[in-house]
């Protein structure tokens, strides 16, 4: 079985380098590409882990790996980190001396370095060239490959130049890695690094550790603070419109005893900078910042990000709150929202060319429908990058946490496609909405539109309430967008089903933020995940950590990541061993970083009296715990159950022992994400009012009531399991 075998030694480089114990989502396949020598293509989203995917093959491929990345703090950031692993990686760019680099140089010929990172307009020195051909470059890795386009958001001249240089450099397998995928930019990548020939990996933009919540614009400030306060402590960023809000909000945060520092173009670049750095090495909590804030930063462990402004796009939108949670835990993502922002924001491009004028009024309308859309954020999202979520409640935004009162829609959607239908597939949302409402305009009538038979059926209901339908059917996939003439809705073959054959359809009614004075209901958050590792610990670490990172001159996460410190809290490592086995320690890790932190956890262990692995005889305790925090880490994050006893090489039976064993040590757990997928809420209903009456929660005894014949053992555990998490906990 070679393939096995195969993937065991990866498996081993990725935990003896890295320090990780599994591959995360792509990953391992795109490695075994760039490892066969071929051109690939990885479209990932932010904080998905894209860097692994040439790291990996760098170490294990003979030479040097080059990786082109835009940002010089970008380069640093990312080769302090591999150093901080033992690993060789080095940069060159403006920034070092005349010395410096003839050493670096050299270095590379005598094959010591096993990364070099470049800025691009590095490449275009022919005397870099020359250097390159002497060393022995395994491939060449582009990093952030949208900016080579200029239908991308951050288009750069010298990007263009990359694919000449390779050519210089002989022929050598290219990966190009982004998170920007719209196909536009997907062909302009591909043609101008004439990889056309390239594997293609793409992966979902579900983000399933992010929490998505929009609030209506009301007694902000006030909002705020009180959310902050129940997150004191927690890193975050605040994303404001103006300069003039930025320092305003910084300052009442700083009023209120918070620790935050503003960030925008006007200020000095020594604040500007120092300001970052400090938010990097916690010594600021929160950065209150603009948009220019963020690109090029790699905090991991970045809690929440706030949007105290509406953003002017939904790519915006979900780039910004993609920097929460990039390291799987955690992610809050708030906005305020208010139509008195979309108005401002449409005033800032009055005197734009019209063509931009129109396009950035489209991606307004869409923040709008976002916002005031009673589905699920997540569905929205996806389906706006093009794909479609399948889940009918993601457990995680808070539409789908507070779902809106439903209706039956049937009637109302069917209206909608026989619209479409009969102006013959040609015409946008504002002119349907006419029609069916049956408005006296110019426009209907030019084209005869007051004579067909849905005219003016539903003139009962408002416009908004015709656009949220329109909206809703887009989203459940009976219309979409035609791709050739912007604005334009088509039927979808589930539409044409629909007509033929309607089934009842159920929709829910807009958010309305325009409601003068009275306050919509204010949302609680559900917590997302309780805590199951020791708290006090973790805290200490913490600080441990925060304390080495200031004496090495590092951001703290460089040390060891928060994931890493919750397992900590959660084995007790006191030998070097069992440290290094903690998901993304590793040797390396533990011989730079490890011995005060074992000596803190050694000291912690004796004062509080905990039975620790080693006092144990039986060794395998450790793997218990270990598989313990993995579970709920996993299960925070949505994975797949199926997924989930892959990567630990157990049965799915064994894994639902696992996590009755932990539910019964008084963890919530929640699976719905799971349950949901497999059985239908009548269904569910029908187990939980079983256990809800009866007497025990024997398993066995449920398999032997006749009312629970038609269920498997399967689907029984796991309705206990969402039983007593939510009530015996
Ligand atoms: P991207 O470049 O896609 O935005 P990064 O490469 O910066 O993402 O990785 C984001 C985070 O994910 C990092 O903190 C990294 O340590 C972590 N990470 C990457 N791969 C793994 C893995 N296999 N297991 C656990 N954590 C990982
Ligand atoms: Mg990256
Ligand atoms: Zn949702």
């Amino acid at each position: 079985m070679i393939v096995a075998e195969e993937k065991d030694t990866l498996r081993e480089k990725l935990k003896e380098l890295f320090g990780y114990t599994t591959f995360r989502g792509n990953q391992e396949v795109v490695i075994k590409n760039i490892l066969e020598g071929k051109n690939t293509f990885v479209i990932m989203p932010t904080g998905a882990g894209k860097s692994l995917c040439y790291q990996l093959p760098a170490m294990i491929k003979d030479g040097m790996a080059v990786v082109i990345s835009p940002l010089i703090a970008l380069m640093k950031n990312q080769v302090d980190q591999l150093n901080a692993y033992g690993i060789n990686a080095r940069f060159l760019n403006s920034t070092l001396s005349k010395s410096e680099i003839t050493r670096l140089k050299k270095d590379c010929i005598n094959g010591d370095v096993k990364l070099l990172y470049v800025a691009p307009e590095s490449l275009n020195k022919e005397e870099y060239i020359e250097f390159l051909l002497k060393a022995n470059v395994s491939f060449v890795a582009i990093d952030e490959a949208h900016c080579i386009s200029e239908w991308g958001h951050d288009f750069r001249p010298e990007y263009r130049k990359i694919k000449t240089m390779i050519a210089q450099l002989g022929n050598m397998p290219v990966i190009a890695l982004t998170a920007t995928a719209t196909p536009k930019v997907q062909i302009d990548i591909q043609k101008n690094l004439q990889m056309e020939d390239a594997d293609i990996f793409l992966s979902s933009f579900n983000r399933k550790n992010l929490y998505y919540e929009v609030r209506p614009k009301k007694e902000t400030k006030k909002q705020l603070i009180k959310f902050l306060k129940e997150n004191k402590g927690k890193s975050g960023i605040i994303y404001c419109l103006s300069r003039k809000k930025v320092e305003e909000i910084a300052q009442l945060l700083n009023v209120n005893g918070f620790n935050a520092a503003p960030y925008h173009a006007g200020l000095d670049p020594d604040v500007r900078v120092r300001n970052q750095d400090n938010f990097l090495n916690e010594e600021v909590d929160i950065v209150v910042a603009t948009i220019a804030f963020g690109m090029g930063i790699d905090k991991p462990d970045v809690r929440f990000v706030i949007h105290y402004d509406v953003p002017k796009s939904l790519e915006g939108y979900y780039q910004e709150t993609g920097r929460a949670g990039r390291d799987g835990l955690e992610g809050i993502c708030l906005m305020f929202y208010s139509h008195n922002d979309l108005s401002k924001l449409e005033k800032f491009n009055k005197d734009k060319p019209v063509q931009e004028r129109e396009n950035s009024r489209i991606l307004l309308q869409e923040m709008e429908f976002y916002a005031e859309s009673p589905i699920c954020r997540r569905k929205q999202l996806l389906h706006y990058f093009g794909e479609e979520f399948k889940v009918e409640n993601c457990g995680a935004c808070d539409n789908c946490v507070h779902p809106r009162e439903r209706f039956d829609g049937t009637e109302s959607v069917k209206l909608v496609l026989q619209a479409v239908k009969e102006t013959n597939e040609r015409f946008g949302l504002s002119h349907l909405v006419n029609v069916i409402r049956g408005v006296d305009d110019e426009y209907v009538k030019s084209y005869g539109h007051e004579k067909l038979p849905v005219y003016g059926k539903g003139a009962d209901e408002g416009p908004d309430f015709w656009k949220s339908v329109i909206r809703q059917t887009l989203i459940y996939q009976y219309l979409e967008k035609d791709i050739d003439s912007v604005g334009v809705l088509k039927i979808k073959e589930k539409g044409v089903k629909f007509l033929k054959k309607p089934e009842t359809i159920e929709l829910a009614r807009d958010h309305d933020y325009t409601s003068e004075g009275e306050e919509e209901e204010s949302i609680e958050r559900a917590p997302i995940h309780s805590k199951a590792y020791d708290v006090k610990l973790f805290e200490l670490l913490k600080a441990e950590r925060k304390q080495i990172a200031k004496e090495k001159d590092l951001p703290p996460y460089v040390i060891f990541q928060d994931p890493s410190l919750e397992e900590m809290a959660t084995t007790y490592p006191t030998s070097k061993e069992e440290l290094a086995s903690v998901n993304g320690v590793g040797m390396g890790k533990v011989q730079k970083f490890g011995k005060s932190f074992l000596e803190l956890i050694k000291d912690y262990v004796e004062e509080n009296e905990i039975e620790t692995a080693a006092d144990v005889v039986v060794k395998s305790s450790v793997n218990k715990s270990k598989i313990k925090i993995f579970i709920i880490q996993q299960v925070d994050r949505k994975v797949d159950l199926e997924e989930i006893a892959d990567s630990k090489g157990i049965t799915f039976e064994e894994l639902l022992t696992e996590i009755e064993n932990i539910c019964y040590s008084g963890t919530k757990l929640n699976l719905d994400y799971y349950i949901d997928d497999m059985l239908d809420e009548s269904k569910q209903e029908e187990i939980f009012e079983y256990f809800l009456n009866s007497e025990t929660d024997s398993l066995d005894e449920a398999l032997q009531d006749d009312d629970m014949a038609d269920y498997s053992e399967e689907e029984i555990r796991l309705m206990r399991i969402k039983f007593l998490s939510e009530y015996a906990n």
